[in-house]
């Protein structure tokens, strides 16, 4: 099983945040990005953002430059 990713420098954010979450398994990565979006960004935890953080999964590790 390979490492998955999710950047949140790819999220427009007023604080341009760099931090990039990794996990091996969708379920930890998935609630390590939730809990870090509740608590930094001011997010909800609800059922569409979820999903929203599922669809921004990447697999690998996080790349040194930040994306485009
Ligand atoms: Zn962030």
């Amino acid at each position: 099983m390979g490492r998955l990713y999710i950047d949140c420098r790819e999220f427009p954010s007023e604080m341009a945040c760099s931090v990039a979450i990794v996990a091996d398994t969708e379920k930890e990565l998935v609630d390590a990005a939730v809990h870090h979006a509740v608590t930094v960004h001011g997010e909800h935890d609800t059922p569409a953002f979820r999903s929203e953080i599922r669809n921004a999964i990447h697999k690998g590790t996080p790349p040194v430059a930040a994306p485009a």
